[in-house]
């Protein structure tokens, strides 16, 4: 079992299955040669995959490519199935700043084949995340900023506001499809400049008013 951890609050809420949009800034589809989506494409992450900030990331040994993707993450509190927005709104108890990292070599050929990005995605260690900010604490204005540095160096900053669907419009979304409970994470999509990191390599990720994280590479 993995509980969330939650800024100022002793509550444990169990953590349930992490969805994952791709493609939600206009000048990350752009480039990496994707077009921008009608709707938000959504893929799935295991539980199993997560780990908190301060543990490291393990890269597996059948890449050679794997890239940072900083992310808003929401976390969920209420069951919701076609959820209007507002319900959609509702819905949501907290915010995270989390990495999905990703085997940018393995997806690219299972992209051309047209298969699932199960094993791009999946591997253990894959979603790192921060602790959780809750919408009581902090209300998300829209315009924070997000920045990851590798080595101390900026890789990734934009803000929240370029997201092409906002959280509650991917939470109405996703709940139009599958049913969302209490405890699933959403990760909301990276920004340009997403790029590789290799063994050693300290990522440092950031949301302004959210939360930060920090892990390695070995
Ligand atoms: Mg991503």
């Amino acid at each position: 079992m993995k509980t969330a951890k939650i800024k100022n609050s002793t509550r444990e809420l169990e953590m349930g299955k992490i969805v994952c949009v791709g493609r939600n800034y206009a000048e990350h589809a752009k480039e990496l040669g994707n077009e921008v989506p009608e709707f938000p494409l959504i893929f799935l992450k295991p539980v199993s995959a997560l780990i908190s900030s301060g543990k490291n990331i393990i890269h597996p040994d059948f890449s050679d490519d794997m890239h940072h993707e900083v992310e808003l993450v929401l976390l969920l509190d209420k069951t919701v199935k076609n959820a209007s927005l507002q319900e959609a709104e509702d819905a949501i108890a907290g915010y995270a700043v989390g990495l999905d990292m990703t085997l940018r070599d393995i997806q690219n050929e299972l992209k051309k084949k047209g298969h699932p990005w199960t094993i791009a995605k999946c591997f253990d260690t894959s979603a790192v995340i921060s602790p959780f900010m809750l919408k009581s604490e902090y209300k998300l204005k829209g315009n924070e900023r997000i920045v990851l540095e590798v080595n101390g160096e900026e890789r990734q900053n934009s803000t929240l506001d370029k997201m092409i669907f906002s959280p509650a419009e991917i939470v109405k979304y996703i709940s139009s499809k599958l049913t969302l409970e209490s405890g699933d994470l959403i990760y909301t999509g990276t920004p340009e400049g997403v790029g590789k990191v290799v063994k050693g390599d300290k990522l440092k990720a950031y949301i302004e008013n959210v939360g930060e994280l920090t892990t390695q590479v070995v």
